[in-house]
């Protein structure tokens, strides 16, 4: 089937199946396309959880096909391939505990420390967040929910994204550390997992330097999950949806190098942007999607085969429902 005729057939099966399709900013436009609603990893998850539809097809990364699943478990929750972020990948419970015994091993009791995960890792990490009276938060919020975190006196243990802690932790003036970088952990607020987006770590001071020098005047946008040092030097540092809000209303002789990733860049804005690296910065994950497989996943359900459905533990998702409620509620 040529994607014009595909993309007909997925439209009618999605009609009578019953399903909505989700997809995150950063999937290939031939998906994007298609979806009932797009967005960022939270705006998924909120509308996805109270819509409608029994089915929901996710268009993205697993973690967040997961954070619709704790959030609403009756949903049939399936995804067209299960990618996982690279960055939720490299944290999982066990190094989550070796992590808490370090802290532990240094002279801070377990009791001391209150763990916050950003959004992306995977449901285990999430409730063993929520065990220990931790919460998640997302590039959005991070500050809020770190200002509110602070009130309880505890260390913050903040897994798995080391950039978007110390990014945060320089913002409010506060000291960091990575584990196992030699600092005293004890003398920091907030000890940071060493954890990164290998995408936004594609971008450099140097590109910074090369946009600048290129076209004077330009302004730089980068997200948290950038190098602290690219952050610093950087005009505007936001989440996904900030970012989109930042340039949409630029006016359009306004030159804009942007570091984030590829697909939503494009997308973005046509004239006068600039990707802020030499090398495309595409989320390899992200862009395993295709119109195929959704396609393949929709007959799954038709044939009652449900393909990729996501599932988790009741104990699971109790815990992370914990840590992430905790989130909203602020
Ligand atoms: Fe994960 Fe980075 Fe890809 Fe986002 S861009 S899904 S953080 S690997």
């Amino acid at each position: 089937m040529d994607h014009q005729a595909l993309k007909a057939a997925i439209l009618e099966l999605k009609k009578t199946l019953h399903v909505s399709i989700v997809a995150h900013f950063y999937q290939k436009d031939e998906v994007f396309e298609l979806a009932d609603f797009t967005g960022d990893s939270l705006q998924l998850a909120q509308w996805a959880a109270n819509d409608a539809n029994p089915n929901l097809l996710f268009c993205g990364v697993g973690f967040m096909g997961q954070s619709v699943k704790i959030l609403a478990p009756t949903k049939r929750v399936m995804m067209p391939k299960i990618a996982c972020c690279a960055m939720a990948r490299m944290i999982d419970v066990a190094y989550y505990e070796q992590n808490v015994r370090l802290m532990e091993e240094a002279g801070i009791a377990k009791e001391d420390i209150l763990p916050v995960t950003y959004i992306n890792s995977s449901a285990e990490v999430k409730a063993a967040v929520g065990k220990m009276g931790g919460l998640v938060c997302t590039s959005s919020n991070a500050k809020k929910i770190i200002v509110k975190a602070r009130e309880s006196g505890k260390k913050i243990l903040f897994v798995p994204d080391r950039c978007l802690g110390q990014n945060i932790a320089k913002e409010m003036g506060l000291r960091s550390c990575v584990i196992g970088d030699g600092t005293d952990v004890k003398a920091a607020d907030i000890i940071c997992y060493n954890g990164f987006c290998s995408v936004h770590q594609l971008f450099d001071v140097e590109d910074i330097a090369f946009y600048r020098a290129k076209y004077p005047g330009i302004l730089i946008v980068t997200h948290p999950e950038c190098k602290p040092e690219v952050c610093d030097q950087s005009d505007f540092v936001g989440s996904t949806s900030q970012i989109i809000d930042f340039v949409t209303k630029l006016p359009k002789e306004q030159k804009v190098a942007i570091g984030t990733e590829y697909n939503m860049i494009k997308r973005l804005r046509h004239d006068n942007t600039y990707v802020l690296s030499s090398s495309k910065p595409e989320c390899p994950t992200m862009n395993e999607t295709t119109l195929e497989d959704v396609y393949r996943t929709l007959i799954s359900i038709q044939e009652r085969r449900f393909e990729n459905e996501i599932s988790i533990s009741e104990e699971t998702r109790f815990w992370a429902h914990k840590a992430l409620h905790r989130m909203f509620e602020l």
